[in-house]
C-alpha cells in the first residue's frame, strides 16, 4: 500500500540554541540532522523526529538569531500537530507548565482530545492523544519516558481563504479522502497511514494574510514513494490544476520540488528515500554538522558563521 501524508514539515525560528533545547528537552525528539540550509548556508537546518528520522516524524527549522515574529494569516499553516499515548495529555500538561511553554486547556475536536500549546518563538503546536500507540517504538530521552514519548505527526491544520482548491489538490494528487467537516473545519485522510496522515483545511474568509517571520511554517512537505511516483504527482498537479512546480532539487536526505498551492501556502513533494542515514550512522545522528558535497570546502567559514549551540 503506497504510504502518502506529510514528509516534513519546515518552519522559522528565533535563536538556535532554545529552538533545540525544546525540541531535544522539552519535547523530547531526536535531532536526527544538524545541517545548513542549502540556499542560504549561513543558517543552520535542523531536523527533529523519532529515532529513524522516519517520514511523518519530521519536522525542521530554519533558526535566524533575530527573526522577527510571524503573525498568523490566512495562506498559513495554523497549528502542527503531533500524536501522543491516550493516556499522556496529563503528563504533557505538567511538562509544558514546567517548562513555562504556553499551553490551552484541552479540547474535543473531531472526537479526540488536543493539547494546544506554544514554543518559544510561539509557533502553534498541539498534541492529540491517540489510543493504542503506547507501544510504537519511541525515542526516549532521561526526561521523556517510552510511554509518553511523541509518535510522530498526527495533522496539520491549514487557515485558508478558501478551502475547495487546496482540498482538490490534497484528493487528486497527495492520495487523501475528506472525512468529517466541524465547524469551519474539514478533515482530509490518507488511507492507511498513520503518521501525518491528516489534514485539516480551516477556511476562514476575510482574515489578514500571514506575515511569515519566527514561529510560522514555511513549507509542509508530502511523501512521495521514489522519483517515479514524484513524477506522476507532478503530472497530475500540470494537467488536472495547471500547477507547475520547480524542478527536482537535490536535499541530499530527499529529493524535492516545491510549488505555491492555490491557497498561498509553499506545497513540497519529497522522497522517501534515501533518508537521514545515508551521511552518518543511524546510532549517531544529528551529532556532527553534516554540509552537502558542494558546501564542503567551505565547511571551516560556515562553522566560523554559524552560533555556538553546545
Ligand atoms: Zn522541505
Amino acid at each position: 500500500m503506497r504510504q502518502n501524508g506529510i514528509h516534513h514539515i519546515t518552519a522559522i525560528a528565533g535563536p538556535a540554541r532554545r529552538n533545540l533545547d525544546f525540541y531535544t528537552n522539552t519535547l523530547g525528539l531526536r535531532l536526527v540532522k544538524k545541517t545548513v540550509n542549502f540556499d542560504d548556508p549561513g543558517t543552520y537546518h535542523f531536523y527533529y523526529g523519532d529515532e529513524a528520522g522516519q517520514p511523518g516524524t519530521i519536522l525542521t527549522f530554519f533558526p535566524w538569531e533575530h527573526a522577527a515574529p510571524g503573525r498568523l494569516g490566512v495562506g498559513e499553516t495554523q497549528e502542527t500537530v503531533f500524536r501522543v499515548p491516550e493516556g499522556s495529555v496529563g503528563y504533557w500538561t505538567q511538562r509544558l507548565i514546567e517548562n513555562h511553554a504556553p499551553h490551552e486547556l484541552p479540547q474535543k475536536r473531531f472526537g479526540e482530545t488536543v493539547l494546544s500549546f506554544k514554543d518559544p518563538d510561539g509557533m502553534r503546536l498541539a498534541l492529540v492523544a491517540v489510543p493504542g500507540i503506547e507501544n510504537e517504538p519511541a525515542w526516549t530521552t532521561s526526561d521523556v519516558p517510552a510511554e509518553h514519548a511523541i509518535r510522530g505527526f498526527h495533522s496539520a491544520s491549514l487557515l485558508l481563504d478558501k478551502a475547495a482548491a487546496t482540498g482538490a489538490i490534497l484528493t487528486d494528487v497527495f492520495g487523501f479522502t475528506e472525512i468529517a467537516r466541524e465547524g469551519t473545519l474539514t478533515r482530509y485522510k490518507a488511507a492507511d497511514t498513520a503518521l501525518g496522515g491528516i489534514i485539516d483545511l480551516r477556511e476562514a474568509g476575510g482574515f489578514l494574510r500571514g506575515r511569515p517571520g519566527a514561529g510560522s511554517v514555511h513549507h509542509i512537505a508530502f511523501r512521495a514513494e521514489n522519483d517515479a511516483v514524484q513524477a506522476e504527482m507532478v503530472k497530475r498537479l500540470a494537467e488536472n490544476h495547471g500547477i507547475h512546480t520547480t524542478e527536482q532539487k537535490d536535499r541530499d536526505y530527499f529529493r524535492a520540488v516545491y510549488f505555491r498551492e492555490p491557497g498561498g501556502l509553499l506545497f513540497e513533494i519529497a522522497t522517501d528515500a534515501p533518508g537521514f542515514a545515508v551521511d552518518e550512522p543511524a546510532a549517531s545522528l544529528g551529532q556532527e554538522l553534516k554540509l552537502p558535497h558542494f558546501l564542503e570546502e567551505s565547511r571551516g567559514a560556515i562553522e566560523d558563521i554559524l552560533p555556538k549551540v553546545a
